[in-house]
């Protein structure tokens, strides 16, 4: 009868409805979030198909630079944050005394450190070398943090960039007039374990457990060691560290020894003032560094010719617009991929985004011929 039809009618009309609902781009939205730092971590990954088909092998790109300040640093500013509340030595909104987070970096921390103080009431004093790209200083100011510009400098100098943060941090506690954190990312072991326990995770679970090689660069260590430290305990996958010219950690990964034959220990890095890569290398060992070093099977040395090359290739092929390390680590991702067997399957970091480094990278990567292929990339390798 007419009532049947109708029920039969409208139970098949909920069906497909809640079909499509499930079938629907809308169906894994999350909830709102309280407040920007809960809009950390759980980042994309995606195929590069580019070079995915170029290869034969499956090449995935863990995008960090989807953090809301826009880098994997994200992660590791508010690790440190809130371990030195738990550790007591932040507080937050405390009516007596400003609570003031200090860090040396050459941008991208900084910048997270920035918006997370935003978010939590904490004010941020940054340290910089003032070769830093403009990008960078201008989103700095624009988050209100104070910036201190410094000469480029090594380690051993005083004025360094990672001593300058200190003695400012210093400065204030001795003068009672506020309470000031040093985060130290390179040697604060809240770095890496946050990768340990959210990157590592995120990037094991996104490729069902099928992982046969993971590539990142090195600066602090924090993203190599804590990413490869976790998938090493899960399966065996090959961990690569790519690391741009001038920098140390090639040789001390491929041959035991840490300075390249032109440097000596402490000077600034030769890449720092030759060639444009920002973010990594570094010609020290830093506690990040050292506690994940046994877990990095190779390091693959990539000039700034061709994460030029690579990154112009990724933008025109894969929509994928990445900053200098990226295009590094897509380098190395190459490299590697032509030794292993066809279907294996390789994730890289993208740490941060092209738009961090318009003037710098950007500025000799967009006049690439835009039909650069995978060849070419790979021959432009020579030193300059
Ligand atoms: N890429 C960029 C753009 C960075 O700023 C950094 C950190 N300085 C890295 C890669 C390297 O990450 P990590 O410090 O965890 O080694």
């Amino acid at each position: 009868n007419t009532i049947t039809v109708i029920s039969c009618l409208t139970a098949a009309y909920t069906s497909y409805k809640l079909y499509q609902a499930t079938k629907s781009p809308l169906r894994n939205i999350p909830p709102p979030r309280n407040g920007v730092e809960e809009l950390i971590g759980n980042t994309p990954l995606v195929k590069i198909k580019s070079l995915s088909k170029a290869t034969g092998c499956e090449v995935y790109a863990k995008l960090e630079l989807c953090n809301p300040a826009g880098s994997a640093k994200d992660r590791v500013a508010l690790n440190i944050i809130l371990t030195a509340e738990k550790m007591g030595l932040l507080t937050r909104n405390d009516p007596n005394k400003q609570g003031w987070v200090f860090e040396g970096t050459s941008g991208s921390t900084g910048i997270s450190i920035a918006m997370i103080c935003n978010a939590l009431g904490y004010k941020a004093h940054i340290s910089l070398p003032d070769d830093t790209s403009l990008e960078k200083l201008s989103l700095l100011e624009s988050l209100g943090a104070v910036v201190n510009l410094v000469k480029p400098a090594s380690i051993v100098d005083p004025d360094q960039y990672v001593n300058a943060a200190r003695k400012a941090c210093d400065d204030l506690n001795a003068s009672g007039k506020g309470q000031g954190v040093f985060a130290d990312q390179f040697e604060n072991e809240a770095n890496w374990r946050i990768h340990y326990q959210t990157t590592g995770p995120e990037i094991w679970h996104q490729m069902d457990g099928n992982i046969d090689a993971f590539i990142a660069g090195c600066g602090t260590g924090g993203t190599i060691t804590g990413v490869a430290k976790y998938l090493k305990s899960k399966s065996n996958p090959y961990v690569v560290l790519a690391d741009p010219q001038g920098s140390g950690f090639y040789n001390r990964i491929n041959f035991g020894v840490m300075y390249d034959s032109t440097e000596k220990e402490g000077t600034r890095r030769r890449h720092q003032v030759d060639t444009i890569v920002e973010g990594i290398g570094l010609n020290r060992i830093t506690q990040n560094f050292k506690h994940g070093e046994s877990f990095i099977d190779e390091s693959m040395r990539v000039t700034d010719k061709q994460a030029i090359g690579m990154a112009k290739y990724l933008s025109i092929n894969d929509g994928l617009f990445v900053g200098s390390s990226t295009a590094i680590n897509a380098v190395a991702a190459l490299q590697l991929a032509k030794r292993l067997p066809k279907g294996s399957r390789i994730v890289i970091i993208a740490c941060d985004s092209g738009s961090r480094h318009l003037s710098k990278f950007w500025k000799e990567a967009k006049v690439v011929d835009n039909r650069i292929n995978v060849d070419e990339i790979l021959e432009v390798g020579e030193f300059s």
